[in-house]
């Protein structure tokens, strides 16, 4: 079945764009109203705007040449410092319902905009946001985004059904993790943290596509990024002077691009202290 592939014509990417962002939306609104099935169809719209695995397999923003420079909103709770861990649900919070004998249910749900007091992370660049840890599962092990969305997307239900899943997923999608101090009485896992974090990876996209595309007929796809973030991770050591181009490659000098990074918000005891008071 292979024929010979042809080029996409002007503006059919910013067409398939516009889909996916509909697609996206709709699915979004849908589990916002209760049907936690379309969480494998979020994650099927964020594998194509952002999976890019392999020649014929190239993710959507980073054909129209905007995936590495799009600043990604980060919703997760800031870190804590090492003296004080935390247990928290990384992109979902608790939600509790009381019951009728006061013994409630519990149950893991986005954070959308609802991630209460402290001033959001700085945005980050693609790579640290992809795969970065959000949260670790019960046996220390790291769970990135991209691991969320292609759980969903590829493992379970997205696109394919997997005979055999991940251990870290099976994990994280029957019973959560377990979120307060180990050893503190009842097991507090909330079930499946899984479909709700996908949810909120899609908020994050939602949020970060509508604050930051816009449409130039002078640039090659169409589209452009209002403000383009340095496209270099974080935590890679850069060498070059302040007024030399930076070496990922943008045109910028080094001072004006790498030099704008800014790192995830990190709490200090100080802090901790005066958010308990
Ligand atoms: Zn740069």
């Amino acid at each position: 079945m292979s024929g010979k592939r042809v080029q996409r014509r002007d503006g059919e990417l910013l067409a398939a764009l516009r889909d996916q962002r509909e697609l996206l939306r709709n699915a979004g609104e849908r589990y916002d109203g209760g049907s936690d099935a379309e969480a494998k169809n979020l994650a099927v719209r964020l594998r194509v705007l952002l999976h890019d695995g392999g020649r014929n397999n190239r993710s959507l923003l980073g054909q129209l040449k905007i995936k590495e420079n799009l600043p990604y909103l980060d919703t997760t709770p800031a870190e804590h410092p090492p003296e004080a861990p935390s247990f928290h649900g990384g992109l979902c919070m608790v939600h509790a319902t009381l019951g009728p004998e006061g013994a409630g249910s519990s149950r893991y749900v986005p954070v959308l905009d609802k991630r209460a007091s402290l001033p959001p992370h700085p945005p980050q660049a693609f790579v640290d946001w992809w795969s970065n840890r959000v949260i670790s599962d019960d046996q220390g092990r790291p769970v990135s985004r991209r691991d969320f969305v292609l759980w969903l997307a590829d493992q379970d239900g997205g696109a394919h059904v997997d005979g055999a899943i991940g251990e870290t997923y099976a994990g994280l999608a029957r019973e959560g993790i377990a979120i307060f101090q180990p050893g503190a009485g009842d097991d507090p896992r909330f079930k499946d943290l899984v479909a709700p974090s996908v949810r909120q990876i899609a908020f994050e996209i939602e949020k970060t596509l509508d604050a930051q595309l816009i449409d130039d007929s002078e640039a090659d796809t169409g589209l452009r990024v209002k403000a383009p973030i340095c496209s270099l991770s974080i935590n890679e050591t850069v060498s070059a002077g302040r007024n030399d181009p930076c070496p990922c490659g943008s045109g910028r000098k080094a001072k004006r691009c790498f030099g704008m990074r800014q790192p995830r918000r990190r709490l200090t005891l100080g802090d901790l202290h005066a958010e308990a008071a």
